[in-house]
Protein backbone atom coordinates (compact mmCIF):
# COMPACT_ATOMS: atom_id res chain seq x y z
CA UNK A 1 0.00 0.00 0.00
CA UNK A 2 1.52 3.34 -0.87
CA UNK A 3 0.79 6.12 0.93
CA UNK A 4 2.42 9.58 1.55
CA UNK A 5 4.47 8.09 4.62
CA UNK A 6 6.10 5.62 2.44
CA UNK A 7 6.96 7.59 -0.29
CA UNK A 8 8.69 10.49 2.05
CA UNK A 9 10.37 7.03 3.31
CA UNK A 10 11.56 5.90 -0.58
CA UNK A 11 12.30 9.85 -1.24
CA UNK A 12 14.73 10.01 1.66
CA UNK A 13 16.21 6.61 0.65
CA UNK A 14 16.67 8.03 -2.73
CA UNK A 15 18.17 11.28 -1.54
CA UNK A 16 21.61 10.85 -3.37
CA UNK A 17 19.75 10.80 -6.92
CA UNK A 18 17.73 13.69 -5.90
CA UNK A 19 20.81 15.59 -4.92
CA UNK A 20 23.11 14.37 -7.63
CA UNK A 21 19.78 15.75 -10.31
CA UNK A 22 19.75 18.96 -8.90
CA UNK A 23 23.82 19.24 -9.18
CA UNK A 24 23.33 18.39 -12.48
CA UNK A 25 21.04 20.65 -13.62
CA UNK A 26 22.87 23.69 -11.89
CA UNK A 27 25.89 22.62 -13.96
CA UNK A 28 23.88 23.57 -16.87
CA UNK A 29 24.73 27.53 -17.73
CA UNK A 30 21.57 28.19 -18.93
CA UNK A 31 21.15 31.69 -18.80
CA UNK A 32 17.48 32.77 -20.84
CA UNK A 33 17.44 31.85 -24.54
CA UNK A 34 20.59 29.52 -23.52
CA UNK A 35 18.54 26.23 -22.12
CA UNK A 36 19.47 24.00 -25.19
CA UNK A 37 21.74 21.62 -23.46
CA UNK A 38 19.28 21.17 -20.15
CA UNK A 39 16.63 20.64 -22.12
CA UNK A 40 18.18 17.33 -23.58
CA UNK A 41 19.32 16.63 -20.42
CA UNK A 42 15.63 16.84 -19.37
CA UNK A 43 14.06 14.61 -22.29
CA UNK A 44 16.97 12.18 -21.90
CA UNK A 45 15.79 11.89 -18.21
CA UNK A 46 11.80 11.16 -19.18
CA UNK A 47 13.03 8.98 -22.18
CA UNK A 48 14.87 6.75 -20.08
CA UNK A 49 12.03 5.63 -18.40
CA UNK A 50 9.67 5.72 -21.33
CA UNK A 51 7.55 8.80 -20.88
CA UNK A 52 6.08 10.12 -23.76
CA UNK A 53 8.16 13.37 -24.48
CA UNK A 54 7.16 16.35 -26.68
CA UNK A 55 9.72 19.17 -27.32
CA UNK A 56 8.53 22.67 -28.66
CA UNK A 57 11.26 24.70 -29.15
CA UNK A 58 13.53 23.77 -26.19
CA UNK A 59 9.99 23.52 -23.74
CA UNK A 60 9.23 20.46 -22.76
CA UNK A 61 5.93 18.65 -22.28
CA UNK A 62 6.00 15.03 -20.87
CA UNK A 63 3.89 12.25 -18.97
CA UNK A 64 4.12 8.41 -19.12
CA UNK A 65 1.55 7.76 -21.63
CA UNK A 66 0.00 9.95 -23.90
CA UNK A 67 -3.59 9.76 -24.23
CA UNK A 68 -6.00 12.18 -26.00
CA UNK A 69 -7.27 13.83 -22.58
CA UNK A 70 -6.90 16.37 -20.17
CA UNK A 71 -4.24 16.20 -17.88
CA UNK A 72 -5.39 16.26 -13.79
CA UNK A 73 -2.52 18.14 -12.64
CA UNK A 74 0.21 20.21 -14.86
CA UNK A 75 3.41 20.30 -13.06
CA UNK A 76 5.37 23.21 -14.13
CA UNK A 77 9.04 24.65 -13.87
CA UNK A 78 11.25 27.15 -15.82
CA UNK A 79 14.91 25.41 -17.08
CA UNK A 80 16.91 29.27 -17.53
CA UNK A 81 18.59 31.16 -14.72
CA UNK A 82 19.60 35.04 -13.89
CA UNK A 83 23.33 35.51 -15.05
CA UNK A 84 25.47 34.78 -11.96
CA UNK A 85 26.59 37.94 -11.16
CA UNK A 86 29.82 39.02 -8.30
CA UNK A 87 30.48 38.46 -5.21
CA UNK A 88 30.28 34.66 -4.80
CA UNK A 89 32.03 32.28 -2.19
CA UNK A 90 31.44 29.57 -4.40
CA UNK A 91 31.84 28.86 -8.54
CA UNK A 92 27.82 29.60 -9.15
CA UNK A 93 28.26 26.57 -12.39
CA UNK A 94 29.87 24.26 -10.34
CA UNK A 95 27.74 23.50 -7.72
CA UNK A 96 28.81 22.53 -3.92
CA UNK A 97 27.74 21.25 -0.64
CA UNK A 98 28.02 23.17 2.66
CA UNK A 99 26.10 22.36 5.98
CA UNK A 100 23.21 20.19 4.58
CA UNK A 101 22.66 23.04 1.23
CA UNK A 102 23.70 23.61 -2.09
CA UNK A 103 24.96 26.12 -3.53
CA UNK A 104 24.98 27.62 -7.62
CA UNK A 105 23.18 29.92 -9.31
CA UNK A 106 19.48 28.33 -9.66
CA UNK A 107 19.89 25.76 -6.69
CA UNK A 108 17.08 28.12 -5.27
CA UNK A 109 15.23 29.65 -8.27
CA UNK A 110 14.29 27.28 -9.38
CA UNK A 111 16.30 23.98 -10.27
CA UNK A 112 15.67 22.51 -7.07
CA UNK A 113 11.84 22.61 -7.72
CA UNK A 114 12.90 21.20 -10.87
CA UNK A 115 14.72 18.34 -9.40
CA UNK A 116 12.13 17.68 -6.73
CA UNK A 117 9.05 17.28 -9.05
CA UNK A 118 11.24 15.39 -11.44
CA UNK A 119 12.19 12.61 -8.74
CA UNK A 120 8.74 12.66 -7.18
CA UNK A 121 7.30 11.70 -10.75
CA UNK A 122 10.02 9.27 -11.30
CA UNK A 123 10.08 7.40 -7.51
CA UNK A 124 6.21 7.06 -8.41
CA UNK A 125 6.48 5.72 -11.39
CA UNK A 126 8.83 3.43 -10.01
CA UNK A 127 6.71 1.88 -7.58
CA UNK A 128 4.30 1.67 -10.17
CA UNK A 129 2.12 4.12 -9.80
CA UNK A 130 -0.24 4.57 -13.37
CA UNK A 131 -0.07 8.74 -13.51
CA UNK A 132 -0.97 7.98 -17.58
CA UNK A 133 -1.56 11.48 -18.99
CA UNK A 134 -2.93 12.70 -15.62
CA UNK A 135 0.30 14.30 -14.35
CA UNK A 136 1.85 16.40 -17.00
CA UNK A 137 5.39 18.09 -16.72
CA UNK A 138 6.34 20.75 -17.76
CA UNK A 139 9.63 22.34 -18.45
CA UNK A 140 9.99 25.70 -19.61
CA UNK A 141 12.33 28.97 -21.42
CA UNK A 142 12.89 32.29 -20.61
CA UNK A 143 10.36 32.84 -17.75
CA UNK A 144 13.09 35.33 -16.14
CA UNK A 145 12.40 37.20 -19.28
CA UNK A 146 8.90 37.27 -19.41
CA UNK A 147 7.82 33.63 -20.46
CA UNK A 148 6.42 34.12 -23.79
CA UNK A 149 8.61 31.64 -25.60
CA UNK A 150 8.32 29.14 -22.85
CA UNK A 151 4.86 28.60 -20.51
CA UNK A 152 3.81 31.67 -23.39
CA UNK A 153 4.39 29.44 -26.38
CA UNK A 154 3.38 26.01 -24.98
CA UNK A 155 0.62 27.12 -23.36
CA UNK A 156 -1.68 26.21 -26.27
CA UNK A 157 -0.83 22.53 -25.56
CA UNK A 158 -1.93 22.41 -22.82
CA UNK A 159 -5.28 21.86 -20.70
CA UNK A 160 -5.68 20.56 -17.16
CA UNK A 161 -7.41 20.82 -14.10
CA UNK A 162 -4.91 22.54 -12.12
CA UNK A 163 -1.38 23.52 -12.25
CA UNK A 164 1.80 23.60 -9.59
CA UNK A 165 4.91 25.75 -10.02
CA UNK A 166 7.75 25.16 -8.15
CA UNK A 167 9.09 28.49 -7.90
CA UNK A 168 10.71 29.09 -4.04
CA UNK A 169 7.94 29.54 -2.01
CA UNK A 170 9.90 28.28 1.60
CA UNK A 171 7.37 25.40 1.02
CA UNK A 172 4.34 27.69 1.28
CA UNK A 173 1.29 27.74 -0.27
CA UNK A 174 1.40 30.35 -2.37
CA UNK A 175 -1.83 31.71 -4.13
CA UNK A 176 -0.91 34.94 -6.02
CA UNK A 177 1.48 37.80 -6.57
CA UNK A 178 0.45 41.22 -8.42
CA UNK A 179 1.02 41.63 -11.90
CA UNK A 180 3.62 43.86 -13.63
CA UNK A 181 2.73 46.46 -16.04
CA UNK A 182 6.22 47.91 -17.79
CA UNK A 183 5.73 51.21 -19.65
CA UNK A 184 8.15 53.29 -21.31
CA UNK A 185 7.23 57.30 -21.37
CA UNK A 186 8.91 59.51 -23.88
CA UNK A 187 9.04 63.12 -22.87
CA UNK A 188 9.67 65.18 -26.01
CA UNK A 189 10.64 69.22 -25.51
CA UNK A 190 12.87 71.48 -27.75
CA UNK A 191 16.32 71.58 -27.96
CA UNK A 192 18.84 75.04 -27.78
CA UNK A 193 22.01 75.84 -27.30
CA UNK A 194 23.07 75.32 -23.43
CA UNK A 195 24.32 78.86 -23.05
CA UNK A 196 20.37 79.64 -23.61
CA UNK A 197 18.33 77.23 -21.86
CA UNK A 198 15.36 79.67 -22.11
CA UNK A 199 15.37 79.13 -25.71
CA UNK A 200 14.50 75.04 -25.02
CA UNK A 201 12.07 72.79 -23.13
CA UNK A 202 14.17 70.43 -21.39
CA UNK A 203 12.97 67.61 -21.82
CA UNK A 204 14.71 66.08 -18.70
CA UNK A 205 13.61 68.35 -15.96
CA UNK A 206 9.94 67.65 -16.76
CA UNK A 207 10.41 64.12 -17.28
CA UNK A 208 11.80 64.50 -13.45
CA UNK A 209 8.88 66.61 -12.79
CA UNK A 210 6.78 63.71 -13.53
CA UNK A 211 9.01 60.49 -12.36
CA UNK A 212 8.63 62.63 -8.44
CA UNK A 213 5.40 62.89 -8.50
CA UNK A 214 4.98 59.24 -9.78
CA UNK A 215 7.12 58.49 -6.34
CA UNK A 216 4.97 60.65 -4.73
CA UNK A 217 1.20 59.00 -5.38
CA UNK A 218 -0.40 57.67 -3.09
CA UNK A 219 -2.77 54.40 -3.85
CA UNK A 220 -5.99 54.35 -2.11
CA UNK A 221 -6.73 50.69 -3.29
CA UNK A 222 -6.07 47.49 -1.65
CA UNK A 223 -6.15 43.85 -1.79
CA UNK A 224 -6.74 41.45 1.25
CA UNK A 225 -3.73 39.11 0.37
CA UNK A 226 -1.85 41.44 -1.93
CA UNK A 227 -1.97 44.51 -0.63
CA UNK A 228 -1.00 48.02 -2.27
CA UNK A 229 0.23 48.33 -5.89
CA UNK A 230 3.50 50.01 -6.37
CA UNK A 231 5.05 51.84 -8.55
CA UNK A 232 8.97 51.91 -9.51
CA UNK A 233 10.55 54.07 -12.15
CA UNK A 234 13.69 51.84 -13.14
CA UNK A 235 15.15 53.34 -15.85
CA UNK A 236 16.22 56.87 -17.81
CA UNK A 237 17.91 57.94 -20.56
CA UNK A 238 17.80 61.31 -21.92
CA UNK A 239 20.30 64.23 -23.49
CA UNK A 240 23.21 64.29 -26.08
CA UNK A 241 25.68 66.58 -24.85
CA UNK A 242 26.00 68.44 -22.29
CA UNK A 243 26.05 72.10 -23.64
CA UNK A 244 23.07 71.14 -24.94
CA UNK A 245 19.24 71.27 -23.60
CA UNK A 246 17.87 67.58 -24.44
CA UNK A 247 14.83 67.80 -26.35
CA UNK A 248 13.96 64.04 -25.53
CA UNK A 249 13.68 62.07 -22.24
CA UNK A 250 12.19 58.59 -21.87
CA UNK A 251 12.14 56.67 -18.84
CA UNK A 252 10.91 52.92 -17.95
CA UNK A 253 7.76 52.29 -15.20
CA UNK A 254 7.14 49.12 -13.64
CA UNK A 255 3.66 49.21 -12.28
CA UNK A 256 3.14 46.51 -9.71
CA UNK A 257 -0.97 45.74 -10.08
CA UNK A 258 -3.66 43.68 -7.88
CA UNK A 259 -6.67 42.14 -9.41
CA UNK A 260 -9.01 45.17 -8.77
CA UNK A 261 -7.44 46.81 -11.46
CA UNK A 262 -7.42 46.75 -15.11
CA UNK A 263 -5.12 47.50 -17.68
CA UNK A 264 -7.00 50.12 -18.32
CA UNK A 265 -7.42 51.95 -15.84
CA UNK A 266 -3.85 51.59 -14.48
CA UNK A 267 -2.62 53.11 -17.95
CA UNK A 268 -5.51 56.45 -17.42
CA UNK A 269 -4.12 56.31 -13.72
CA UNK A 270 -0.49 56.88 -14.79
CA UNK A 271 -1.03 59.56 -17.51
CA UNK A 272 -3.12 61.29 -15.34
CA UNK A 273 -0.06 61.55 -12.62
CA UNK A 274 2.55 62.48 -15.10
CA UNK A 275 -0.16 64.46 -17.70
CA UNK A 276 0.11 67.08 -14.47
CA UNK A 277 3.26 68.20 -14.96
CA UNK A 278 2.87 68.63 -18.72
CA UNK A 279 3.27 72.13 -20.13
CA UNK A 280 2.99 73.87 -23.68
CA UNK A 281 5.72 72.50 -26.12
CA UNK A 282 6.09 69.26 -24.07
CA UNK A 283 4.84 66.20 -25.72
CA UNK A 284 4.22 62.67 -23.66
CA UNK A 285 3.89 59.53 -25.51
CA UNK A 286 3.32 57.02 -23.31
CA UNK A 287 4.04 52.98 -24.46
CA UNK A 288 2.85 49.82 -22.81
CA UNK A 289 5.71 47.41 -22.83
CA UNK A 290 4.25 44.68 -21.40
CA UNK A 291 1.26 43.56 -19.07
CA UNK A 292 1.62 40.28 -16.70
CA UNK A 293 -1.35 39.83 -14.82
CA UNK A 294 -1.85 39.45 -11.33
CA UNK A 295 -2.65 35.86 -10.11
CA UNK A 296 -5.15 35.33 -6.44
CA UNK A 297 -6.91 31.62 -6.75
CA UNK A 298 -9.77 31.06 -3.96
CA UNK A 299 -8.66 28.91 -1.02
CA UNK A 300 -11.68 27.15 -1.76
CA UNK A 301 -10.08 26.02 -5.26
CA UNK A 302 -9.44 22.08 -5.42
CA UNK A 303 -5.61 22.80 -6.18
CA UNK A 304 -5.22 24.57 -2.86
CA UNK A 305 -6.95 22.25 -0.57
CA UNK A 306 -4.79 19.07 -2.36
CA UNK A 307 -2.03 21.03 -2.22
CA UNK A 308 -2.68 21.80 1.55
CA UNK A 309 -3.94 18.33 2.36
CA UNK A 310 -0.60 16.21 0.35
CA UNK A 311 1.71 18.54 2.49
CA UNK A 312 -0.08 18.30 5.92
CA UNK A 313 0.49 14.73 5.25
CA UNK A 314 4.26 15.32 4.63
CA UNK A 315 5.04 18.41 7.64
CA UNK A 316 2.28 17.26 10.01
CA UNK A 317 0.58 20.22 9.82
CA UNK A 318 -1.99 22.83 8.03
CA UNK A 319 0.37 25.01 5.38
CA UNK A 320 -0.11 28.83 5.26
CA UNK A 321 -1.60 30.13 1.83
CA UNK A 322 0.67 33.23 1.16
CA UNK A 323 1.09 35.35 -1.50
CA UNK A 324 4.81 36.65 -3.03
CA UNK A 325 6.56 39.41 -4.81
CA UNK A 326 7.52 38.56 -8.01
CA UNK A 327 5.43 37.39 -11.07
CA UNK A 328 5.69 33.96 -12.38
CA UNK A 329 4.36 32.12 -15.07
CA UNK A 330 1.14 31.45 -13.56
CA UNK A 331 -0.36 34.37 -15.61
CA UNK A 332 -0.36 32.27 -18.23
CA UNK A 333 -2.52 29.06 -16.87
CA UNK A 334 -4.79 31.35 -15.32
CA UNK A 335 -5.53 33.10 -18.54
CA UNK A 336 -6.94 30.05 -19.46
CA UNK A 337 -8.50 29.42 -16.78
CA UNK A 338 -6.71 26.54 -14.74
CA UNK A 339 -6.42 27.31 -11.14
CA UNK A 340 -2.86 27.77 -10.30
CA UNK A 341 -0.43 27.91 -6.84
CA UNK A 342 2.83 28.18 -6.45
CA UNK A 343 4.97 26.32 -4.26
CA UNK A 344 8.39 25.04 -4.27
CA UNK A 345 11.82 24.71 -2.27
CA UNK A 346 14.15 27.77 -1.42
CA UNK A 347 14.16 30.92 0.43
CA UNK A 348 12.71 33.81 -1.69
CA UNK A 349 15.21 36.10 -0.73
CA UNK A 350 17.28 33.69 -1.67
CA UNK A 351 16.57 33.76 -5.87
CA UNK A 352 18.81 36.00 -7.98
CA UNK A 353 21.08 36.75 -5.47
CA UNK A 354 25.21 35.70 -4.78
CA UNK A 355 25.65 32.86 -3.17
CA UNK A 356 22.26 31.13 -3.73
CA UNK A 357 21.51 27.71 -1.77
CA UNK A 358 18.60 25.27 -1.90
CA UNK A 359 18.64 23.61 1.34
CA UNK A 360 18.79 19.59 0.90
CA UNK A 361 16.47 18.92 3.49
CA UNK A 362 13.64 21.26 1.42
CA UNK A 363 14.33 19.42 -1.52
CA UNK A 364 13.45 16.12 0.02
CA UNK A 365 10.14 17.97 1.75
CA UNK A 366 9.06 19.21 -1.43
CA UNK A 367 9.21 16.13 -3.31
CA UNK A 368 7.46 14.21 -0.91
CA UNK A 369 5.22 17.10 -1.38
CA UNK A 370 4.79 16.81 -4.87
CA UNK A 371 4.46 12.89 -4.57
CA UNK A 372 1.84 13.25 -2.16
CA UNK A 373 -0.20 15.99 -4.32
CA UNK A 374 0.10 13.60 -7.55
CA UNK A 375 -1.02 10.28 -5.54
CA UNK A 376 -4.43 12.93 -4.04
CA UNK A 377 -5.12 13.96 -7.39
CA UNK A 378 -5.04 10.35 -8.84
CA UNK A 379 -6.59 9.16 -5.92
CA UNK A 380 -9.82 11.75 -6.60
CA UNK A 381 -12.31 11.02 -9.01
ZN1 LIG B 1 11.92 31.55 -10.97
Amino acid sequence: MINTERIRQVIRERRNELITLTKDLIKFKSISGKEDDISEYIQDFFKSIDFYVRSIDKNIITCEKRENKDAKLILNGHMDVVPAGSFWDYPPFDPQITDGKIYGRGSCDMKGGLASMMTAIKVLHDLGIDMGSDIVFTATVEEEIGGLNGTGRIIDYLNGDMCVIAEPTDLNICIGHKGSNIYEITVKGKSAHGSMPHLGKNAIYYASRMIVALEDFKFDIEDSLLGKPTINVGKITGGTEVNVVPDRCIFEVDRRTIPEEDGESVFYELNRIIDREKVDGIEIDTKKVIEMLPVKVSEDEKVVKLLKKSTKEVFGYEKPTTSIDGCTDARFFIDRKIPTVIFGPGKKDCAHVSNEFINIEDLIDASSSFASLILNVIKEE
